[in-house]
């Protein structure tokens, strides 16, 4: 199939190689434009590496606490060069199979920087010296966001540090202070934490992850607590100084953390700057660029996905957004399909229990007066919980009392990060909960805790 369209993309991440996968399998002609890697910041500054190192930060605590299973207790050193290598070979492995897919599927890549010269042109500055000028049908910007930089300081990647200065990891920090106390910041002070770092955690609110469900918030900080992890709750940082030894954090309600390192984790901003956008009549608000549901900005063939969006700043949603720009590009879905419901996608946060969350919350579910049905399960009813040595979280499933459609759900607990797609499957798919009682779930299985909560 050969659609006569091209289609040029700014930005590797997994929302522009997502769409140039599923445009090129439309026959379109794509050419996708990337400064740094492909894959993106996803692949090379955050998703990946963080995670990585999570999972190293893991295993360390699990040997930690092998006297439960039965072992010898040991305890693990961690090797800083065998870690970098290991997430450097992740990153280009990763890559490496994204640029091999593409390069199949017939997409020229262009290494080098690019922004729009007019609202069908896109100019780029390549990196081998040779400037490409590229007409273009169908325009999708998706280049991504960077660290949000309070005003109060100045990162220097020694001991002031954004996230994407932790990797590599050069050493681990005697103490770190975390500013910043959502998503990232939560993963940041649970790997610290792993590998033997005194955490603080400045939480400007009054519980960690101040937009999920308060239960799961609060099982995440006994968690720190029990780990030695400081919170100062109600805490906004207001300065951050260099001192002879490290760095001292000052909190606008008086509290001070004096620790070797510390790293700023609040939020981030979209990378929309110098891309021509203005010139060229695409609307922004506070950089983003706002889009409808078919990913269209305000000019109907210059699409944006991704982080730009101001969307959800996931991968996963990124690359959905990206699939969709190339459907649509063709003139929208063929077939059965189902218009992107933000609301509906999963997401999960990888500490120490893992917390993941989906659909309708329960706070939200009464602050909208809505009448629900809650069931809770912890994971302690389960033989799986007893032979892993570990019976930490519950799951929870939020449903329609008349109906029996399940809305949401949370799951806190090990594998949780996994076991939400079934929840995540029945919001999507308007299953009901008896679609989940009923299923012949594995045992011994954590997911039998989801047919019980489901009951
Ligand atoms: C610490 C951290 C951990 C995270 N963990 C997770 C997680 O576990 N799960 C999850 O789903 N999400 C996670 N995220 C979010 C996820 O990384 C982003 O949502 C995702 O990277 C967005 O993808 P994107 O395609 O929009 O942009 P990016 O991945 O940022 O890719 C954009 C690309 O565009 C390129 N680019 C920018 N400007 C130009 C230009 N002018 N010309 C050419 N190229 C350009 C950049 O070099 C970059 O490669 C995490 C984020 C952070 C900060």
């Amino acid at each position: 199939m050969n659609v006569d369209k091209k289609l040029v993309i700014i930005g590797g991440g997994p929302a522009g190689h997502s769409a140039a996968s599923a445009a090129a399998r439309r026959g379109i002609s794509v050419t996708l434009i990337e400064r740094e890697i492909l894959g993106g910041a996803a692949h090379l500054l955050d998703c990946v590496p963080s995670k990585a190192m999570i999972a190293t930060g893991g295993a360390m605590s699990f040997t930690d606490n092998l006297s439960g299973m039965g072992l010898e207790n040991r305890t693990a050193e961690v090797d800083v060069e065998a870690l970098t290598a290991r997430i450097e070979s992740i990153k280009s492995r990763l890559s490496n199979d994204v640029h091999a897919l593409l390069q199949s599927q017939g997409v020229t890549v262009i290494l080098g920087t690019a922004r729009l010269a007019s609202a069908h042109t896109v100019h780029v500055d390549a990196a081998d010296g040779t400037t490409h000028v590229l007409e273009a049908d169908d325009i999708l910007i998706s280049t991504g966001s960077r660290p949000r930089i309070p005003n109060f300081v100045i990162p220097d990647g020694d001991r002031i540090l954004t996230t994407r200065d932790c990797y590599p990891p050069r050493s681990f920090p005697d103490s770190v202070t975390i500013i910043g106390s959502g998503v990232t910041g939560v993963e940041f002070a649970h790997m610290f934490a792993s590998f033997g770092s005194k955490v603080t955690l400045v939480v400007s609110r009054q519980q960690v992850l101040p937009s999920k469900d308060p239960e799961v918030a609060a099982v995440l900080e006994d968690s720190f607590l029990s780990r030695g992890v400081r919170l100062f709750k109600g805490a906004r940082a207001t300065s951050v100084e260099r001192t002879e030894n490290g760095v001292r954090v000052v909190c606008d309600d008086g509290r001070v953390s004096e620790t070797t390192h510390v790293v700023l984790a609040i939020g981030s901003l979209p990378n929309t700057e110098g891309l021509g956008l203005e010139e060229v009549g695409v609307v922004t608000d506070g950089g983003y660029i706002p889009i409808n549901r078919h990913c269209q900005s305000n000019i109907e063939h210059i699409y944006a996905a991704g982080d730009v969006s101001g969307k959800l700043p996931l991968s996963s949603v990124a690359a959905m957004q990206g699939r969709k720009v190339a459907e649509q590009v063709v003139g929208g879905p063929k077939g059965p399909h189902r218009h992107l419901d933000y609301d509906k996608a999963a997401s999960a946060i990888f500490t120490e229990p893992e917390i993941a969350d989906v659909g309708l919350a329960e706070a939200e579910a009464f602050a909208s007066g809505r009448k629900i049905r809650v069931t809770k399960v912890p994971f302690s009813t389960t033989a799986k919980a007893l032979i892993n040595n570990d019976s930490r979280g519950f799951v929870k499933i939020i449903s329609d009392p008349a109906t029996g459609e399940v809305l949401g759900g949370s799951i806190v607990g090990r594998h949780a990060a996994e076991l939400i797609s079934v929840i995540a499957l029945a919001v999507t798919a308007n299953l009901k909960v008896t679609d989940i009682e009923e299923s012949l779930l594995v045992h011994p299985a954590l997911a039998e805790a989801l047919a019980d909560a489901a009951e």
